[in-house]
């Protein structure tokens, strides 16, 4: 790298990233006699020592079942539980913690929204619509209802690029769409959806919007009150957090209205035989013991990751994206795969005669982490006509020597495999 290459640690974006990776334990090691280097934050990130710290610490001091103890640690353990919840509500602007649900991930959210928001109110004739680039957590479940229910699932097309294409989503959105669910971000390609543009037409069909945000949330401020999204899902591990917790965001209004989802303890205020009444939300929604720790671990991320700010995250991310993209091109061979105006810091590309698993194993002998394969998103593997990509996918912690390591093994996959 010339003295002219931006340094990790630009100004632009202010973070000392060599006093951030000091934080993530993980990141300390050596696989295969090289640094690790981790470009696979997309199917899960790293953890910091705090988060870290948090779970160990509830676990040794405070454990307790949650809401139906008077002792001081079942007292302790809600507290925090439900403190953590009102992290949540902050980090995404909801207006209220009743609004904030607990589930197990993005795809146990988009479920939970699809069997109980969608499936009660639709029928044949009428139309749910997604997108061409959506993952297999924002496809089958809305394949389930459309099967449950005869409702037609419509797919808006993407284009070359990646992008999705909006003149055909204002053609097809009509008086019989029930829901829009879109991809806020794309794990397979990078591309960063213009929500608000889909937003604003949904509104004015009155047609509710979800939003997949496991890929958004970790990488940029988002306000749910600001998009006027109906429904906002994101899963923990993707942003620091441990995995098993997931967030749904919901208009409190919609959730009020809708039939639970899990029956159980905890989601009740009374049962008889003949009759139960059900909880109050958010709990509505949370049968049975919530994964507390899970909770108390996503809010230690949030604190975290607010430390540094997401705006100067999102900054550095897009410089490191930048860099890496110019960077990768120079690869003899090299194609990137989805390349849409705006795009978060991922970079899926294919190698000209090489299958992306051999890039993948060679790049580990490298201590190189990159996914390859089709990311949950064979739809969008089949519009580019590739059977598998790979994917590099970056964070902030991650260095503009790591994309240099990056290229150099890609260098050498290639020199062996070609
Ligand atoms: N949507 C997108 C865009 C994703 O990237 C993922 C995870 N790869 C999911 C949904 C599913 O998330 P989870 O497995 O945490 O439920």
């Amino acid at each position: 790298m010339s003295a002219a290459e931006p340094r990790f640690d630009t100004p632009s974006a202010g973070l000392d990233v060599a006093a951030i990776r000091r934080d993530f334990p993980v990141l300390e090691q050596t696989i295969n006699g090289r640094p690790l280097v981790y470009l696979d934050n997309a199917a899960s990130s790293q953890r910091p020592r705090q988060v870290i710290e948090a779970i160990s610490s509830y676990y040794e001091r405070d454990h307790a079942n949650v809401h139906r103890g008077v002792h001081t640690l079942s007292q302790r353990a809600t507290d925090a539980f439900e403190g953590a919840r009102d992290v949540v509500r902050r980090f995404v602007n909801a207006r209220a913690t009743q609004e904030i649900v607990f589930v197990r991930g993005t795809t146990e959210a988009i479920n939970l929204v699809a069997q109980s928001f969608v499936r009660p109110k639709v029928g044949p004739g009428d139309e749910l619509l997604i997108s061409g680039l959506e993952h297999h957590a924002n496809i089958v479940p809305w394949k389930l209802v459309s099967e449950q229910t005869g409702a037609t699932l419509k797919v808006i097309p993407i284009d070359e690029r990646g992008e999705v294409d909006f003149q055909a989503f204002e053609r097809m959105i009509g008086p019989r769409t029930r829901i829009l669910a879109l991809a806020h971000v794309s794990n397979a390609l990078g591309t960063v959806v213009p929500v608000e543009r889909f937003i604003a037409v949904a509104r004015r069909h009155g047609v509710p919007v979800l939003l997949d945000g496991a890929q958004g949330v970790a990488h940029d401020a988002v306000d749910v009150q600001a998009l006027d999204c109906d429904f906002y899902c994101f899963s923990g591990h993707k942003m620091l957090g441990p995995t098993g917790i997931g967030v749904l965001y919901g208009r409190r209004e919609l959730l009020e209205d809708m039939p639970p989802w899990q029956g159980g303890g905890d989601m009740i205020l009374a049962v008889t035989f003949e009759q139960i009444t059900y909880n109050q939300l958010p709990w509505k929604f949370e049968a049975g013991t919530p994964p507390i720790a899970g909770a108390i671990g996503l809010a230690a991320a949030i604190h975290y990751l607010e430390a540094i700010g997401m705006k100067r995250i999102a900054a550095y991310e897009a410089e490191l994206l930048e860099y890496a993209t110019r960077r990768l091109l120079t690869v003899p061979g090299l194609r990137i795969v989805g390349t849409a105006e705006r795009k978060a810091a991922v970079i899926s590309f294919v190698l000209e005669g090489v299958h992306p698993h051999d890039i993948g194993t060679i790049l580990d002998t490298e201590g190189v982490a990159i996914r390859t394969g089709h990311h949950c998103a064979m739809p969008v593997m089949d519009f580019f006509r590739v059977p598998a990509t790979a994917r590099a996918s970056m964070s902030f912690y991650n260095t503009f020597e790591e994309i240099d390591a990056l290229v150099a093994a890609l260098e050498r996959a290639r020199s062996i495999l070609t």
